[in-house]
């Protein structure tokens, strides 16, 4: 049996100000990247083939914070991060701050499997991309009003913003986990990070352990939030060495890392997990986390 889970980002409008229309479009594009996911998955297909398929579909579409919906930072510039990795062989990819790169995911898979590097940033896996025949999207693709309109407001307050912060749109980073049916795992994660971020700010997304990780023996992890305490607290290797070197069960490891650790030191959002036994975990800690999972249980949806 397979498992898969997606998000759309941590934090939301509260209940009251969501619109039905934006609830129900929100919904329609978290099923259809869980459908990708899935059709990889029922035909035999790996878990690797399906966390990408599942992000790609959210960075096409322009409600997220990653591929086309990605927020602008400080520069009036979309500067994306992506990475993947493999819990069947422990390989990762990642990509950051790269611009004209319509799937990040996909250059990041691209690094992890045609590259002797991990992590490539700016120019250089622009360049890289071009290796690999992956061509140059113009910039014009990634704008969108709201994302202009964020971004105007955060620069005039001189604020960086997660995503969904005051003033915000409510949806965020995406991101995929997966078992697939030979009892692979995979995750992956990809974003445009914070709005009028500066400095060539990078967050979790693209660090391998901190936004992303994935080892058959314990769990996948894809994770979103305010990358900064992500990177400090190591979220999602965390989880893993709770289960690897504590024993923790999955929703033990996740809870304990979000609803403790991370409230602690302040660190607002969540993660998607699952098991080696195809267990699924969405815990969060933030007003709300785009999210969808399905597993012999059926199909789960949720905001809230
Ligand atoms: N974790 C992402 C970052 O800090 C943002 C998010 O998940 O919304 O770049």
């Amino acid at each position: 049996m397979f498992s898969l889970a997606i998000h759309g980002g941590a934090g939301t409008l509260p209940k009251q100000e969501m619109s039905t229309a934006m609830e129900a479009a929100c919904r329609a594009a978290l099923r259809a990247a869980l459908l990708a996911g899935k059709d990889v998955l029922a035909g035999g297909g790996s878990a690797l083939d399906a966390v990408t398929a599942a992000v790609s579909e959210l960075e096409n579409q322009d409600l997220f914070n990653a591929g086309k919906g990605s927020v602008f930072n400080a520069a009036g510039e979309h500067h994306l991060d992506a990475s993947i990795m493999d819990g069947s062989n422990g390989e990762a990819g990642a990509v950051a701050a790269v611009q004209g790169i319509k799937n990040p995911v996909q250059l990041a898979r691209e690094v992890m499997l045609h590259s002797p590097h991990v992590l490539l940033t700016g120019k250089g896996a622009e360049e890289f991309a071009a290796t690999r025949n992956i061509p140059h999207t113009p910039e014009s693709y990634f704008f969108t009003n709201r994302r202009y309109y964020q971004y105007l407001l955060a620069r005039q307050q001189d604020e960086i913003l997660l995503d969904h912060a005051q003033y915000s749109s409510p949806k965020g980073t995406v991101g995929a986990v997966a078992r697939d049916v030979h009892g692979n795992l995979a995750a992956a994660t990809s974003t445009g990070g914070m709005t009028n971020k500066k400095f060539g700010r990078v967050g979790d997304t693209p660090i391998i352990g901190a936004g992303t990780y994935a080892n058959n023996h314990t769990c996948a992890v894809s994770c979103t939030g305010h990358g900064e305490y992500f990177i400090r607290q190591v979220v999602a290797y965390d989880v893993h060495c709770l289960m690897e070197y504590k024993g923790l069960s999955l929703k033990e490891a996740c809870e304990y890392v979000v609803h403790d650790k991370l409230k602690k030191t302040g660190g607002e959002g969540g993660l998607i997990a699952i098991s080696k036994h195809g267990e699924i975990c969405l815990p969060f800690n933030s007003e709300g986390m785009y999210r969808a999972s399905l597993n012999e249980q059926g199909e789960f949806f949720g905001i809230y």
